[in-house]
């Protein structure tokens, strides 16, 4: 099935293909370039090119908020800066150098590190959407990159050297050789050196369409690498994810010139990240129920506790559970915050009586969140943005998360434990008279795979008896552009007999809203099933209904439609298309790195459609009938 729609969607490229020039690229080496420049009238105005652009002071295009939908230029619409933007793309650029030696050395069987393999995922994901703009945090990354690069590289040699073989072409240039030439603490210099290896400079060798797909493929290895890291952080790790890493950062740096042009290759290695990204979910999603439980219904409080308190944010669990041990015999409430309400579904993390509750709502609030919580708040990940004076202070961040200035805080260190839970007792908490004035909303979390499929006969004889016409997933980020309102009216357009799974920040577009139960069945109509990674529980129900049913995902009477924002969200679109599911609709807007070309052929392909962000009414229609 992969491959025939991998076929369908070359074909559906193939009466655009240009074969061009001879073009140098920034090794020096000469090479004749086939450029998949689509003929559509809007596919040059997709994505600007260095050709016909001034150069601008950085580029980035890899999440949904990109300034004009096609790249931020000047400084990011999240904040980041031109400098942050060069030393992350520098760091990219070297950790595709190690990759090139990692993924050789592993086949060859000389050398692996599994401290690099921990390293790689962490630097990928400290380059994630609102993750890190700490500029003074780059550096170290970037000279640990070519550290482990030169470990690989001696032993990878030595190989060579006994073999007889010739070094590879690839171990000689770019970045299997760069080194800075003034150290690692040069800044300035450091984002000169990452400004001249950045998306612009691989389009004008790929030109725009390859150019996204091969961005695409990046970003989704970027997602899937930030899900490793929880599920490292959880204790769940397995040594094919890092291999498949190397390999395919390996591709998208040294493959031969035909195979990085060839259309295919690159959509068959975007499938490939999708399929690893299954894997890491599973890891998460087993990581989870052995630490923490399997997720129970349960209603979370939202009317804060008089008394101390600490805030947490982000999507790691295994911080909220060392944060909820320190703080158990003590008077410190905990509570969560965006991508962190899911915890409440795990019984392990519940039974702490430090977790007091949850906070706000999802991550683009949380300036009004953050500022208006009266202790220290917790950005474990991402979604982090730069704070307001009125809170910087309070704020710590923990992992690859990090923001110049303020406090990073190791959870694992005692002594930086005792000093938050110090500062924790130094500011005032909730008072009762505050406390009373948030209104409790009926928040209801934990439908896990295992409580919807303990009710799946319900589910088929409501299939059955027409009780039940569609399940639909609304699910994926959040973000503050009013557009996402869409979601919102999709989700009360649908008529009764509909289901909704949720999961990840868009459930707060929908989770204070009471839609009811399914007709008698006594099933709520909105189920939120966690964070975003648990899409792979939303997955697992899909396929357990079809193996019932005896058909396939796509006959199920079940539609899709993906709020995405950055590159987990990629990471999971990726894992969808490698399993076959089409017809996903995705919004607000479509991602910036695809060409309309590119989108073309991934709708003909795999029926990947634009939401309609004015007509909610005719996408409900859509998906009802289609
Ligand atoms: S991460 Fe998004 S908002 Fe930030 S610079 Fe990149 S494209 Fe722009
Ligand atoms: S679900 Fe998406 S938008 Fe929300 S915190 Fe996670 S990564 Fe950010």
């Amino acid at each position: 099935m992969l491959r025939q729609g991998i076929l369908r969607c070359q074909r559906a490229f193939a009466p655009s293909l240009q074969v061009s020039k001879t073009t140098v690229n920034r090794n020096g080496t000469a090479y004749v370039r086939t450029c998949y420049a689509v003929q559509t009238r809007r596919a040059s105005a997709a994505a600007p090119t260095a050709d016909t652009l001034k150069k601008p002071d950085m580029f980035c295009y890899q999440c949904e908020q990109t300034k004009s939908r096609r790249g931020c230029v000047t400084v990011g619409v999240c904040g980041k800066s031109p400098q942050v933007a060069a030393l992350q793309d520098l760091l990219m650029y070297v950790i595709k150098g190690l990759a090139v030696h990692a993924n050789r050395a592993i086949n060859m069987g000389v050398y692996s590190n599994e401290e690099c393999d921990d390293f790689v995922k962490k630097a990928m994901f400290s380059t994630l959407t609102n993750v890190n703009f700490d500029q003074d945090r780059f550096p170290e990354y970037i000279r640990q990159a070519v550290e482990y690069r030169e470990e690989f590289r001696v032993p990878l040699l030595a190989a060579y050297a006994k073999s007889g073989k010739p070094v590879c072409e690839a171990l000689t240039q770019g970045p299997a050789v760069w080194k800075s030439e003034k150290g690692y603490e040069d800044l300035d210099y450091l984002a000169s050196e990452g400004h001249k290896v950045g998306v612009l400079e691989d389009q004008q060798i790929y030109g725009p369409d390859i150019n996204g797909v091969r961005y695409m493929t990046l970003y989704g290895i970027k997602g899937l690498s930030a899900y490793a890291c929880h599920a490292d952080a959880l204790g769940e790790s397995d040594p094919w994810v890092s291999k498949f890493i190397y390999r395919a950062l390996d591709f998208l740096e040294s493959a031969s010139q035909a195979d990085k042009f060839d259309l295919g290759l690159n959509l068959k290695l975007a499938l490939d990240v999708g399929a690893t990204n299954m894997r890491v979910m599973e890891l998460l999603d087993k990581g989870h129920r052995r630490l923490l439980g399997v997720p129970t219904p349960t209603n979370v409080l939202s009317t804060p506790k008089a008394g101390k308190c600490i805030l947490i944010s982000g999507h790691d669990l295994v911080d909220l559970h060392t944060l909820l041990k320190a703080t158990e015999s003590t008077d410190i409430n905990v509570y969560t915050h965006g991508e962190m309400m899911p915890a409440h579904m795990y019984p392990k993390l519940n039974a702490f009586k430090s977790l007091a509750g949850h906070f706000g709502g999802a991550w683009q609030n949380q300036k009004i969140d953050f500022a208006t919580f009266p202790g220290p708040v917790l950005a474990s990940t991402n979604c982090v943005i730069e704070p307001l004076r009125s809170y910087r202070d309070r704020l710590y961040t923990l992992n690859e998360t990090g923001i110049n200035g303020v406090k990073h805080l190791d959870l694992h260190d005692p002594v930086q434990l005792q000093q938050l839970l110090e500062h924790a007792q130094s500011l005032p908490g909730f008072d009762a008279k505050t406390a009373n004035k948030y209104e409790d909303r009926n928040l209801v979390v934990g439908f896990g795979r295992e409580v919807i499929l303990q009710h799946a006969d319900t589910v088929i004889n409501a299939v059955k008896t027409g009780d039940l016409q569609r399940i639909c997933v609304i699910g994926g980020c959040d973000g503050s552009e009013h557009k996402r309102n869409y979601f919102t009216n999709l989700a009360q357009s649908l008529p009764a007999q509909t289901l909704i799974l949720t999961m990840g920040c868009a459930k707060y577009r929908l989770n204070t809203i009471n839609f009811g139960t399914l007709g008698n069945t006594g099933i709520p109509r909105l189920l939120d099933m966690g964070q975003c990674n648990d899409s792979y529980g939303a997955i697992m129900v899909a396929k357990a209904l079809a193996d019932v049913l005896e058909t396939d995902i796509n006959s199920l009477p079940l539609s899709i439609s993906l709020s995405w924002f950055e590159q987990k969200a990629v990471a999971v679109l990726l894992s969808l298309l490698s399993l076959g599911v089409k017809n996903i609709k995705l919004g607000p807007i479509m991602p910036a790195f695809l060409t309309p070309g590119v989108r073309q052929a991934l709708e003909e392909t795999y029926g990947i459609v634009p939401i309609d962000i004015r007509h909610p009414m005719e996408d409900m229609n859509d998906m009802l009938h289609n």
